[in-house]
């Protein structure tokens, strides 16, 4: 395989290829020659490129994973089908819906793989809550408040975040969003308000969604970083999903407090660290490895991803339907 777009996320990328047995970094690409060459040192990669299309037409792959910020992904995702070369794509698919629809419709034409790197419900923590609710332990759930509230400084590692004018939305919540997809099932309406607390940067900080799902639950998601307290809870989604025969509550400190039945229990599901991973960043780290592992034990069973394009079109769906809710003070309705 190969890498495109060796920055700031993508270490944990390589990191997670590097650990996974089945798979060879044949080469890596970035604009930037330097951070080229350190990750090509860094993963011994054989070969190490400033340009994709000279990439794509030097090596034979079996799969590339772009790991670019959004603008680029439509292109790099055309060269990658273009040559019938399998693809990962991080979030944000692309910046407007109508491109990220032709990126899997590219996909889909030229029958290649599409997964989109949507990591955040492969978080262990949200993996141990989804289980539980799997297994029936709660029952069918009629609520859920999936909640990410921060004070942290994200714009000192992505420092691109602070000027774009759309911000918590479409960067983070749209992970929350899909977290609440993968409990509560698709959305019929969304309403949102936003709010813009932090005035040295562009976009929104803080946004709170009201979702009615198929089927009649209801999910409160919300997101901000303009939470001051402590202890910091970051990088930290807590959970609440309530259901007929109990709660599943993921609280601060990855405590998982099961009430089922009138009983309650409680565990620590909090990731241990790797060789490579640090606290607090280490269950958003293991989640990247997670969801890697995903993609090769998807394809060998021949089976679609969880995180595919086509379902992250419904995730990207909830984000533009939040942000037009926020604009016209009105609830959305989702299309089918
Ligand atoms: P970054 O700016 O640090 O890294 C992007 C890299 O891509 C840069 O080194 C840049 O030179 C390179 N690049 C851009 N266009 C290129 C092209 N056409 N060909 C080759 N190289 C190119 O950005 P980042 O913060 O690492 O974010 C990258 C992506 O990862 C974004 O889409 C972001 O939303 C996502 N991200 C996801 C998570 C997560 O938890 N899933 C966390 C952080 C960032």
């Amino acid at each position: 395989m190969a890498l495109i777009g060796c920055g700031f996320f993508a270490q944990n990328h390589l990191h997670s290829w590097a650990s996974i047995p089945e798979v060879e970094i044949v080469a890596v690409c970035d604009r930037d020659a330097a951070k080229a060459e350190a990750a090509k040192q860094s993963f011994g990669a054989a070969r190490a490129y400033t340009d994709a299309a000279e990439m794509f037409a030097a090596e034979k792959l079996d799969f590339v994973d772009i790991a670019t910020t959004m603008q680029t992904h439509l292109a790099l995702v055309e060269m990658a089908a273009a040559r019938g070369v399998h693809v990962i794509v991080q979030k944000p698919l692309a910046p407007s819906f109508a491109d990220c629809q032709t990126i899997v419709d590219t996909c889909a034409k030229a029958g290649v793989r599409l997964m989109v790197h949507e990591n955040f419900r492969f978080q262990s923590p949200i993996l141990a809550a989804r289980r539980v609710l799997a297994e029936g332990r709660i029952g069918r759930p009629h609520y859920c408040q999936a909640s990410f509230r921060s004070g942290y400084d994200v714009f000192s590692g992505q420092p691109y975040l602070a000027t774009e004018k759309r911000f918590i939305l479409i960067d983070l919540g749209i992970h929350i969003l899909d977290v609440c997809r993968s409990i509560m099932g698709e959305a019929e309406t969304l309403y949102c308000q936003t709010q813009h607390i932090n005035p040295k940067i562009a976009g929104e900080d803080v946004a709170t969604s009201l979702i009615r799902h198929v089927g009649g639950g209801v999910s409160v998601v919300d997101c901000s970083y303009a939470s001051r307290r402590l202890p910091e809870p970051f990088p930290q989604t807590l959970l609440r999903i309530e259901g007929e025969h109990g709660t599943i509550e993921l609280l601060e400190g990855y405590r998982l407090r099961v009430t089922s039945h009138g009983e309650v229990t409680e565990e620590n599901v909090e990731p241990e660290t790797l060789s490579w991973t640090q606290k607090p960043w280490h269950v958003l780290q293991e989640s990247v490895l997670n969801l890697q592992r995903h993609w090769v034990d998807s394809w060998r069973k021949g089976a679609a991803p969880e995180t595919s394009g086509t379902d992250n079109l419904r995730t990207y769906a909830l984000v533009m339907a939040a942000y037009q809710s926020a604009e016209s003070g009105s609830i959305v309705t989702l299309a089918s």
